[in-house]
C-alpha cells in the first residue's frame, strides 16, 4: 500500500474507533454542524447529558444522584476516586464528605498548592453510590468506564492522581495493590499517572507512615505537573 493510502486507512480506522466510542457512550446522532474543536466544557456537558437517567448497571437502584464530576474543564490535573459516598450522592458533587474534605486540604497544602475547583477536575470510577459504600463490582466499573475515559480524553490532563486501589487498578489495567503501585509515575495517555492512597484509607489508618507516603505522592504530582506544564 502507498504511504498516503496507509495514512488514509489509519485515519478511517481512528474515525471508526471514535464513532464506536460515541455509540458506547449512548450517542445516537452526531450533528454535522458541531464545531470541529468544541470547548471541553461543552463536551463534558454533553457526556453528562448522555448519562442522564442511566440504567446501564444496578447502581441505578441505590443512587439518588449521578455524580458526574466537578472542577475546571481546563484543568491539567485530574483526580480520580472510587465512587460517590453518602454525602456525594446527596450533593451531586464528588469528594464533599469527610474523605473529600481531607483531599481538599491535602491538595491545597503548602508545597502542593492545588485549588480543587480552579486547578483540578475530579471524577470517580463509578458515578453512582454503591449501597452502604460497598466496593463497586466489575460489571459496574465496566459500565461506567466509557464515561470515565470520555472525561479523561476531554480534559487531557498532564497528571492523573489515582486515589486508591480501584482508580489505580482500573486506569492502569492491573491487579497490583496500591501499596506496590504508589510512589512513582506511570506514562498515561497525555501525561503521567500517579497512584496514591485514597483519603478514606488515610482516615481509617491515621498512622504517620501512610500520611508521609501520601505527602510524597502529592509532592511528586506537583513536580510532574510543573515539569509537564512549563512552557505550555
Ligand atoms: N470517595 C470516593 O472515592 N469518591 C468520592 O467522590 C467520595 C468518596
Amino acid at each position: 500500500m502507498s504511504e498516503s493510502a496507509e495514512a488514509l486507512a489509519l485515519c478511517l480506522e481512528a474515525l471508526a474507533d471514535t464513532l464506536r466510542h460515541h455509540r458506547d457512550l449512548g450517542f445516537r446522532e452526531i450533528g454535522l454542524s458541531r464545531k470541529p474543536f468544541p470547548e471541553p466544557r461543552d463536551v463534558l456537558r454533553s457526556t453528562e447529558e448522555a448519562l442522564a437517567g442511566c440504567q446501564r448497571c444496578k447502581l441505578c437502584k441505590s443512587r439518588s444522584t449521578i455524580v458526574f464530576g466537578s472542577g475546571s474543564p481546563r484543568a491539567r490535573l485530574m483526580v480520580v476516586g472510587e465512587g460517590p459516598g453518602e454525602e456525594e450522592d446527596k450533593q451531586g458533587k464528588p469528594f464533599v464528605g469527610r474523605a473529600g474534605q481531607l483531599l481538599t486540604k491535602m491538595l491545597a497544602a503548602k508545597g502542593v498548592l492545588f485549588d480543587r475547583d480552579r486547578d483540578c477536575y475530579i471524577a470517580n470510577v463509578v458515578k453512582c453510590r454503591p449501597e452502604k459504600n460497598r466496593n463497586p463490582e466489575p460489571d459496574e466499573v465496566l459500565a461506567c468506564h466509557p464515561f470515565l475515559m470520555a472525561q479523561i480524553d476531554t480534559i487531557q490532563p498532564v497528571v492523573v492522581l489515582a486515589l486508591g486501589n480501584f482508580a489505580a487498578q482500573t486506569l492502569l489495567g492491573t491487579k497490583e495493590g496500591i501499596t506496590k503501585l504508589r510512589g512513582r509515575t506511570y506514562p498515561y495517555r497525555t501525561g503521567v499517572l500517579i497512584p496514591t492512597f485514597h483519603p478514606a484509607f488515610l482516615l481509617r489508618n491515621p498512622g504517620e507512615e501512610y500520611k508521609r507516603m501520601a505527602w510524597d505522592d502529592l509532592k511528586l504530582a506537583r513536580r510532574e505537573y510543573d515539569r509537564l506544564t512549563s512552557g505550555r
